[in-house]
């Protein structure tokens, strides 16, 4: 093994990617210990999360950790361009010759790293050296292989081989970072913020900071995780963390969200017997792990099915006739289905979606619409601010019956019956759909059998884009007849 032995009393340069925290943050730790540290950020035009919402977290995100960095006397030296080539550059212009930042693991990040590895050989400043370390998850995707090296295509197994392995963090690390002279760019002129007036009702729904992301973990774990395995599919309950965007922004680590919960109720052997919502709350934050290792091992699955058989399946292009027009309404959340509109309407206010209604929608647009799950991903991709690649892709891929331990393709979900399970109550709906508040609860689900009279009533709420059930035999017949094919 290559021994780390760095002269500390060069210069280096810290590169943030997805790991924008001072806490736990083992590469910042590392490089921290040099006496003169650059501290850089590349806005790179060919990030994987640059959708609106996503650009709009970033902008705050950014402004958060340049606040938190003046207040300790340090700055952020911010470079637009290609991430490698900057890098590089800024490393020449600074006479830097050691470069630390989080390992990527997405096909774009991955080619970032090897990029910055060939072009820091040949620097003028000398060669530079790269030291990449454990980025934003909880182990390494190899470390959870099978013994002979081949990756997990299945969660359960993938999860049993980690708690055999064992992987547990113990404790967070503390980075203390020197100081720095020189001041911060002005966010603002990064162009981030989208122009579409998010900015003020997304502010209403998140804080994005370090510190609202602690704060949220630290509510979370005392007042809703023990019972997180009741509550999590209830989208009108707060029972889920939302730490999804502050860890896609790597504001929290992983670790820190586990280490949160096994310092509040013992060790994982511990948590399996007496607290059964922690323990599903923390096999979720493995399920991110294991999209991590499905998009390493097959990083073609962003854009291409990953079961091969899937690859000619004839999903529907929005250039057939009508499906446009179904693909614009499902957006624009007026499919006349309540639940999935919910869904959709909660995305465009919030940037966020429950994982509930997003399984709900994702399958309304595969199956009862037959549209490509690209589609689908793609508009997630831009509209969710916890927007991330792998999660995205397994998701998209889980639901459209074509990814590692997807829903079977048969498994159309009923947006009715999901609905009447999962909102008993309406408030989910009526929240977001408020023409439908004054349906009386039986029919809230399927206003559609509502007499007409009292439709109308509904303030212009639109009749089904499909029929649920013709929608749902010509899922089951077009899979009949590829797989016959
Ligand atoms: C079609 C589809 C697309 C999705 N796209 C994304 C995406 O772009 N980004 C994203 O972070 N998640 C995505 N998910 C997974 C999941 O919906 C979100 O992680 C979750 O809703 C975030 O809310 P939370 O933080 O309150 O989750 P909690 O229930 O509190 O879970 C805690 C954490 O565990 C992880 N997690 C939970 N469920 C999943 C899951 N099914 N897959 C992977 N990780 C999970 C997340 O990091 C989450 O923040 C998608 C799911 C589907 C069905």
């Amino acid at each position: 093994m290559a021994t780390f032995s760095p002269d500390l009393s060069k210069p280096a340069v810290f590169l943030f990617r997805r790991d924008l925290r001072l806490k736990d943050n083992k590469a910042l730790a590392l490089a921290s210990m040099h006496k003169k540290l650059h501290l850089v950020y590349v806005l790179d035009p060919h990030r994987e999360h640059q959708g609106g919402a996503s650009s709009w977290w970033l902008h705050h995100a950014l402004k958060a950790l340049v606040k938190d960095l003046k207040k300790n006397g340090q700055c952020l030296s911010i470079l637009v361009g290609e991430t490698a080539k900057k890098v590089k550059e800024f490393c020449e212009e600074n006479q830097v010759s050691q470069l630390y930042a989080a390992r990527g693991y997405s096909p774009i990040e991955r080619d970032q790293d090897a990029q910055l590895i060939t072009l820091g050989a040949d620097s003028k400043a000398g060669a530079l050296q790269t030291h990449f370390e454990l980025g934003n998850y909880l182990f390494e995707p190899e470390y959870a292989c099978k013994t002979d090296g081949s990756p997990y295509l299945v969660f359960t197994p993938f999860w049993r081989n980690l708690c055999k392995k064992g992987f547990a963090p113990l404790h967070a690390l503390d980075v203390a970072l020197p100081k720095q002279k020189g001041e911060s760019p002005n966010i603002d002129t990064l162009g981030l913020l989208p122009t579409i007036g998010w900015d003020k009702q997304f502010y209403e729904c998140w804080s994005p900071t370090e510190s609202s992301a602690l704060a949220a973990l630290e509510q979370f774990v005392q007042i809703n995780a023990s019972a997180y395995k009741d509550q999590r599919d209830i989208p009108s309950s707060p029972g889920t963390s939302r730490m999804s965007p502050y860890l896609a922004f790597g504001q929290v680590s992983p670790r820190q969200i586990w280490i949160a919960c096994t310092e509040a109720f013992g060790p994982l052997s511990k948590i399996e017997k007496k607290y059964p919502g922690v323990y599903t709350y923390l096999k979720e934050i493995a399920w991110r792990e294991f999209a991590n290792h499905l998009l390493f091992f097959f990083p073609r699955t962003s854009k291409e099915e990953l079961r091969v058989s899937f690859q000619k399946f004839p999903w529907k292009k929005q250039n057939q006739k009508g499906m446009q027009a179904k693909l614009k309404a499902w957006k624009a959340g007026n499919t006349g289905v309540p639940i999935v509109d919910a869904g959709m309407r909660q995305l465009w206010q919030t940037g966020w979606m429950h994982n509930r209604v997003r399984m709900v929608v994702a399958s309304f647009l595969v199956k009862n619409l037959g549209l490509d799950w690209r589609y689908g991903a793609a508009w997630f991709m831009d509209t969710l601010v916890d927007a991330d690649i792998a999660s995205n892709s397994m998701g998209w891929q889980w639901a459209a019956g074509s990814g590692a331990d997807a829903a079977p393709y048969f498994r159309v979900f009923n947006p009715t019956l999901q609905g009447e399970r999962f909102d008993k109550q309406g408030s989910y709906v009526k929240t977001y759909v408020p023409e439908l508040s004054d349906v009386p609860l039986k029919l809230l689900h399927k206003p559609w059998e509502l007499p007409p009279m009292e439709l109308a009533a509904a303030g212009g709420y639109p009749g089904p884009i499909v029929s649920l059930s013709d929608s749902r035999k010509q899922a089951l017949a077009r899979y009949q007849q590829f797989k016959d094919s």
